[in-house]
């Protein structure tokens, strides 16, 4: 955000320079979506290729909900109004400002990354602890040891030693942390808005750690136990994608992608170009 902030005020800076340089200074093609109702409906009306609105979604929906964030006198500017890539998106939003920029990797594949060359998806650990075992696996119907009946088990339960910390899988932003019935005490991480990542049973929580806390990939936000409906200790772990539990056993996960090194200096060296074109404000 910082970044943003002080590439953003770079920006602005360069409205000064721009007018002092006022001759062969050729402004940057790019278009505007104003939003006034929805980024689809605004997105027609500024005659945008919904192709491009597909890789704004898909983009963004890492660091914007797009159906909480996004407000009336938003905008989102495209840069390089040609083909179905721009080279470079950007988002300002009354609390929040995203900015992306294109780059095409050696398979030719061309994806979005912020001003540092990672792409706004983090990187998942395949397991949040260091456990012992699965006791129990992602199942459509398992016997409840407890309830003594037939129920799907739409998670994984690794056992492990009472205290054994548990690590967020990605960077993500904390939903709930709280006491929940058969969860027992209970974290909530949001990756993005589609991905959420659940931790039952914790015998405490992480201190300091609250809800709308931002949390690092491997950080601790609790430590194993067997609170709620738990016949003894052990992590009940789900992965929600878009709100339908996944098999984080099996299900693929994104990988944070990055610009090469070789390109990174050429590829901030456009970006920051990109950003000082713009008269943003
Ligand atoms: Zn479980």
């Amino acid at each position: 955000m910082l970044k943003l902030a002080l590439f953003l005020i770079a920006a602005l800076g360069s409205l000064y320079v721009g007018n002092t340089l006022a001759h062969g200074d050729s402004a940057l093609e790019h278009s505007t979506i104003h939003i006034t109702r929805s980024l689809n409906y605004d997105a027609q009306k500024a005659n945008i290729n919904p192709k491009i609105v597909d890789t704004i979604i898909r983009v963004f929906s890492w660091k914007i909900d797009f159906n909480k964030d996004l407000k009336k006198g938003d905008r989102f500017i495209i840069v390089g109004n040609s083909g179905i890539h721009p080279s470079a998106l950007i988002y300002l939003g009354t609390n929040k400002k995203v900015a992306v920029f294109s780059y095409t990797d050696k398979q030719g594949r061309t994806n979005y990354y912020d001003i540092n060359g990672k792409s706004l998806y983090p990187s998942f650990l395949k397991a949040p602890l260091k456990y012992d075992r699965v006791s129990s696996k992602f199942q459509r119907k398992r016997f409840h040891p407890i309830l003594k009946t037939w129920r799907p088990h739409r998670a994984v339960d690794f056992a492990a030693k009472r205290g054994t910390p548990v690590y967020s899988v990605a960077s993500g932003v904390i939903q709930h942390r709280k006491r929940m019935g058969a969860l027992g005490n209970v974290v909530y991480i949001n990756h993005g808005s589609n991905y959420t990542s659940v931790y039952g049973h914790l015998s405490k929580f992480a201190r300091g750690l609250k809800p709308s806390s931002k949390v690092k990939k491997g950080q601790i936000i609790g430590y194993v136990g067997s609170t709620g409906r738990s016949t003894g200790p052990h992590l009940h772990y789900e992965l929600r994608y878009k709100g339908i539990r996944k098999n984080p056993l099996k299900h693929t996960l994104p990988k944070q992608k990055k610009v090469r090194r070789a390109d990174l200096w050429r590829f901030k060296n456009k970006a920051q170009k990109i950003l000082n074109g713009l008269h943003l404000y």
